[in-house]
């Protein structure tokens, strides 16, 4: 039932002195770190691209209705985009120690992306688990750490990838899993246009991969028993 990729290499290290084409430094904290070179979204440029997008429809950028228009869409940008600017890693450095070790489940987490093909909405909810190992982390947390790999320019499949892989390296849980399902505004707005159409993507890592029993009560929890 998994649509993610289970074989592809993790990107290449980036050593904290390498540099980028165009001087400047890539991030440095890998794929999931956020942007750290300290480069802040640049309103005005955004702002100055939206202007083009609009005289390139045959729009008139100076109309009333569209003045202000540029700037709007430069913050709207800004604020959809702000995990590249948020290490998740973040979120996840206070931990208590506990000895539960049955599953822990936020089911029906609310997120909104962007997908990177077209820049168009992704929105959906996200059911994460985890079994911990003498750790666990205030609930709220796992939301805050879905939003901060949510905005940014995504795939549904590595989200959900980068999710598992995060948590499982942060909390040294026994397992994780991270199942999520989307409406892509891509796919219902445009395109082959099929708005009921749902995108499901899981991740198991751990016990929930080995174990058939432990990934079968996740599903009762989530889903209920069938
Ligand atoms: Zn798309």
């Amino acid at each position: 039932m998994s649509r993610a990729l289970r074989d592809s290499e993790p990107s290449e290290p980036i050593t904290s002195d390498s540099t980028a084409g165009d001087g400047t430094r890539p991030c440095l904290a890998g794929p999931v770190g956020g942007n750290l070179t300290g480069v802040p979204i640049d309103l005005e440029r955004i702002a100055a691209a939206v202007r083009e997008i609009l005289l390139a429809v045959g729009e008139n950028p100076e109309r009333e209705g569209l003045r202000d228009t540029p700037q709007r869409v430069a913050r709207m940008y800004a604020e959809l985009f702000r995990g590249l600017h948020e290490d998740p890693r973040q979120h996840l450095e206070k931990c208590f120690i506990e000895k539960y070790d049955e599953i822990v489940l936020v089911k029906g987490i609310s997120f909104e992306s962007l997908c990177e093909h077209h820049l168009l909405p992704f929105v959906g909810q996200a059911h994460v688990a985890y079994i911990p190992n003498g750790k666990i982390v205030g609930l709220s947390k796992l939301a805050r750490v879905v939003e901060a790999l949510a905005h940014r320019p995504q795939v549904q499949e590595r989200l959900t990838e980068q999710l598992a892989d995060l948590l499982m390296q942060e909390l040294e849980p026994k397992g994780v899993a991270v199942i999520m399902e989307a409406t892509h505004t891509c796919m219902t707005i445009r395109g082959i246009r099929k708005p009921t159409s749902v995108c499901t993507t899981s991740a198991m890592r751990g016990i929930f991969k080995s174990n058939l029993s432990t990934r079968t009560e996740l599903m009762s929890l989530i889903y209920g028993s069938k």
